[in-house]
């Protein structure tokens, strides 16, 4: 049993303020209001504590992708972004050629076999030009059910999410052959009218690929497919609230549109999310990040449009595929390069209420992927998934199954976060500690202070959780500004200053 104590727990019912959660192996036994019911308990002293992240729409991170690279780049892109907060998370492929798309997939599913991720997302290759953001446009084909066989086959039963562009041809038969097996059709990348949207969901379709985004600008006599995907109760709707993608005003009136039981809050993140400026691949399209804005470097249907991306990323503003095949994409934004947690943040800042971005988050996305009875969402019964936030809503410690997870952050400003020791498992990785706030550097005093403490408290047999640090004392820290590793027979750790 693990209690965390003293924090504003955010729960489906509003937030306990302060209330607790007790924790029993994997899984959260018991949340409540006040004071912690029991000693000892990690103190959590007004720190957010929020649902673990569900994101449904992720092509990669920390430097690495989903969809390109070797298997241990996909896993580190998981590990990167897991380490972020999104404790569940699909993976994203873009549009490619079918026989690549069929190998990301088979790859994919072996890590969906162990866990890592919660399935996949196809995002194309039934997309509409037109919107085709930086997307691939040369492999981009009509839906088409055989080639959706395939594409599913090779996910070995672990594909839980298509896009598709409603408006091409074979999309009717495409999106019923979906929804039959148990896949839920997304609406993205798409030049539907309004009235071709409402006939999706009419065929099926339950699910928005980040609305505006690649989407024809709704327009009052015409709400495209924004506004029906906004207009039907049964549909839940991403939207990338990363302050990029979207200006404020339209991701409060999607939030109210929606409600926080259809919002969907995603990152989208590519490969550059955590990463410095710089270039980058998604998929087969070259990207250039400035400024933390990742834009398209060139477009492979015009090559005569590589070039240094100046313009503000607008999707093509025709309103059809062939005349949209002449304008220019350089310079449209491609995915983005926040984390999960970067949206809740930006969603929190631009006055969405702390319970509805949980909500949007954690609890629909995750009944977006049929996982509501066992994930998102502070709850008895549910998986212990959490992250512990400071006040600017940063994550500081990430727990993912009743586990603390490696490369997390000091909870509390007195609390180290070890996630293992060593010897306990077979295929340990060294525990990091980080410590993150300066002032805490204040608190811990000399570095053997601080590595006796760490000791003491293996010696007392803190496993696998926060260790609590106690002693605060004062000194100066010269000898932990500098990266220091620590080492006992039980322990191993990595300081860094
Ligand atoms: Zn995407």
């Amino acid at each position: 049993m693990l209690l965390l104590a003293g924090g504003r727990v955010v729960t489906p019912d509003g937030v306990l303020n302060p209330g607790w959660i007790r924790v029993a192996g994997p899984v959260i036994d018991a949340v409540g209001p006040g004071d912690a019911p029991e000693q000892p308990a990690l103190e959590l002293r007004g720190r957010w504590v929020l649902p673990g992240f569900v994101d449904v729409h992720v092509h990669g991170g920390g430097g690495a992708s989903f969809t390109e690279g070797t298997e241990h780049d996909a896993r580190a892109a998981a590990a990167f972004h897991r380490g972020q907060g999104s404790t569940t998370m699909l993976a994203s492929l873009v549009t490619a050629p079918l026989a690549e798309l069929e190998a990301r997939a088979a790859l994919l599913a072996g890590l969906a076999d162990d866990g890592v991720i919660a399935g996949l997302h196809l995002e194309g290759p039934f997309l509409s030009p037109a919107r085709r953001g930086a997307q691939d446009p040369r492999h981009m084909i009509a839906p088409d059910v055989g080639v959706f066989e395939r594409l599913r086959a090779a996910a070995r039963g672990h594909l839980r999410v298509i896009t598709l562009a409603p408006e091409l041809p074979g999309a009717a038969r495409m999106i019923e052959a979906a929804t039959r097996a148990g896949v839920t059709v997304a609406v993205g990348h798409t030049d539907a009218t309004a009235g071709v949207t409402m006939a999706a969901i009419d065929a099926g379709a339950r699910h928005a690929t980040h609305l505006f985004n690649g989407m024809r600008p709704p327009h009052h006599r015409e709400p495209g497919a924004v506004g029906a995907l906004l207009d039907r109760d049964e549909v839940t709707c991403e939207v990338i609230a990363d302050g990029v993608h979207l200006h404020d005003i339209a991701i409060r009136l999607a939030a109210r549109a929606a409600g926080p039981g259809r919002l969907v809050l995603v990152s989208d993140a590519m490969a550059a999310a955590g990463m410095p400026d710089g270039r980058y691949q998604l998929g087969s399209m070259r990207v250039t990040v400035a400024g933390g804005v990742a834009r398209l470097l060139e477009d492979p249907a015009d090559p005569g449009q590589s070039g240094d991306p100046g313009q503000a990323g607008t999707a093509a503003q025709a309103g059809t595929a062939a005349q949209a095949g002449t304008a220019a994409q350089v310079g449209a934004i491609a995915g983005s390069t926040a984390t999960l947690a970067d949206v809740v943040r930006h969603a929190i800042a631009a006055g969405l209420p702390v319970p509805d971005v949980a909500a949007a988050a954690s609890t629909t996305p995750a009944r977006v992927l049929g996982l509501g009875d066992r994930t998102g969402a502070l709850r008895p019964g549910l998986a212990a998934d959490l992250v512990v936030c400071d006040d600017d809503f940063r994550p500081r410690a990430v727990m993912r199954q009743g586990e603390w997870l490696a490369g997390g952050t000091v909870p509390c400003g007195l609390a180290l976060l070890a996630s293992r020791v060593v010897g306990e498992q077979q295929d340990v990785r060294p525990a990091r500690l980080r410590l993150a706030a300066p002032q805490l550097r204040g608190l811990l005093g000399p570095g053997r202070a601080a590595m006796r403490t760490v000791s003491s408290a293996i010696d007392t047999g803190h496993r696998n959780q926060p260790l609590l640090w106690t002693e605060p004392v004062s000194g100066p820290v010269d000898d932990l500004t500098s990266q220091t590793t620590v080492r006992t027979p039980a322990f191993q750790a990595c300081w860094f200053g």
